[in-house]
């Protein structure tokens, strides 16, 4: 057999850097040998100026709203943001059988818009064609930037058949949201059909979750962790779950005291949401509860988290944690970042998503490291490399199989080029290499 041996000025494991000089060997479909040093790994070394690195790891897209691509302002904070996504999701526009949800399932409100479709004024089958190509667009671009595993947001089975050609490993969160107790069963049982649909396609490789704080009562954040038991039972595993967290200040203002902008997004979805006079207490701490203690539960965004959320942690109560990292739809939507250094301090592992081309300019988690190191320029490249490779594996219950250079694994293999020695610059690039 002919094998593959690469090299570069850095080789990141996916766990840490590798001695200099070394030299990565795979098989011609680049199965992991072994990684040696140049001096005894022979002839036909090829050098790669810069990092080589295992695949890449999206923790977090909404791959089925790829053709909101430049569509939403930035800058207009999260409940605009979210106002403007729902607008663009009519029901009434949608399919019947490939979208699921009927009668108004979807945004926080029950009677409210939610479905994806949007003010396109095109017919369902036109509109559904659109959204494969954008997400069939989308994947290319994930793929050719080195991504070879992604955490994928479902409302609808819309991107069904773009994920079913088997060209990236994903995990569908099939999401779902309802903030009047009484809607629970219904939101649930929507949900689920769509679960279903990916599960005779993706067996074991999809969970329901909640989508936020704000847009799940407890009712439904009951059938979610429950189903996520039962499921992961059948499955003889943790379940894998995942919720955006805390990702304006807001949500925490609402969960204390039942006020705050939330109540515009209400209004605008004709929602009375009068009931509701807040816990007393943060989100994340009013919600955590819900969640069992064998489960995983990957948070996602953090802008808002603070040192007050991070008090209890180490509650054996508790799911285990993930922090996912989403920086450039942050600034997309209000240009505030997380408190990274505290997030760091917390000892809850960090990883990297890219969320959707509705909130990024791009799928590409080179871009979300860049942003990073740039915003925070104590952060060494290795670190980022590790949340998004080894880390964001273990995230999504694959690091048996990729985000490593392990023997026998197939992680793919990535080239970084266009640095300043060991740093990320503007034009710095990602090609994946196998
Ligand atoms: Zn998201």
């Amino acid at each position: 057999m002919t094998y593959r041996k690469f090299k570069a000025d850095y080789l990141f494991t996916g766990e840490e850097t590798a001695e200099p000089d070394s030299v990565l060997i795979t098989t011609p479909e680049g199965i992991v040998q072994d990684i040696v040093p140049a001096a005894v790994a022979g002839s036909d070394v090829v050098y790669y100026p810069g990092w080589l690195a295992p695949g890449f790891i999206n923790c977090h897209c909404h791959l089925e709203l790829s053709h909101m691509r430049g569509v939403l302002p930035e800058g207009t904070g999260l409940v605009d943001f979210l106002a403007s996504v729902m607008r663009r999701r009519k029901p009434d526009e949608r399919k019947p059988g490939a979208r699921p949800r009927e009668g108004g399932a979807g945004g926080p409100a029950e009677g409210g818009a939610s479905g994806p479709a949007g003010g396109t004024g095109m017919a369902p089958d036109v509109h559904a064609e659109m959204i494969g190509r954008a997400a069939a667009a989308a994947e290319e671009e994930m793929l050719a930037g080195g991504i070879v595993a992604c955490g994928d947001i479902c409302n609808t089975a819309d991107t069904l058949p773009v994920k079913a050609a088997g060209r990236m490993h994903y995990h569908n969160f099939i999401e779902t949201m309802g903030f009047v107790e009484a809607g629970a069963p219904a939101r649930m049982a929507a949900s689920k059909v769509v679960f279903d649909a990916f599960e005779t396609v993706f067996p074991g490789r999809n969970s329901i979750v909640a989508h936020a704080p704000y847009s799940v009562s407890p009712a439904l954040f009951k059938l979610i962790a429950d189903h996520g038991a039962e499921y992961g039972a059948h499955h003889g595993a943790a379940q894998l779950l995942t919720i955006h967290n805390q990702e304006t200040e807001a949500e925490n203002e609402f969960y204390l005291t039942g006020k705050g902008d939330f109540l515009r997004l209400y209004e605008a979805l004709g929602l009375d949401v009068s009931f509701f006079k807040g816990t007393g207490k943060r989100s994340l701490e009013s919600i955590l509860p819900f969640f069992h203690q064998d489960q995983r539960l990957i948070l996602v965004h953090n802008v808002a988290t603070t040192a007050e959320d991070l008090a209890d942690m180490g509650s054996p109560k508790l799911p285990s944690l993930y922090f996912c990292l989403c920086p450039n739809a942050n600034l997309y939507i209000s240009g505030r970042l997380p408190d990274l250094d505290l997030l760091q301090r917390s000892g809850i592992p960090l990883v990297l998503g890219t969320d959707s081309l509705a909130s990024n300019h791009q799928l590409d988690l080179l871009a979300e490291m860049k942003t990073l190191q740039q915003h925070f320029p104590q952060l060494e490249t290795a670190t980022l490399l590790k949340w998004a490779t080894a880390g964001g594996a273990k995230a999504l219950g694959i690091e048996t199989t990729v985000g490593r250079f392990a023997k026998g694994m197939r992680p793919g293999v990535v080239s970084v080029s266009h640095l300043d020695g060991e740093r990320l610059m503007k034009d710095s690039r990602a090609r994946r290499l196998l």
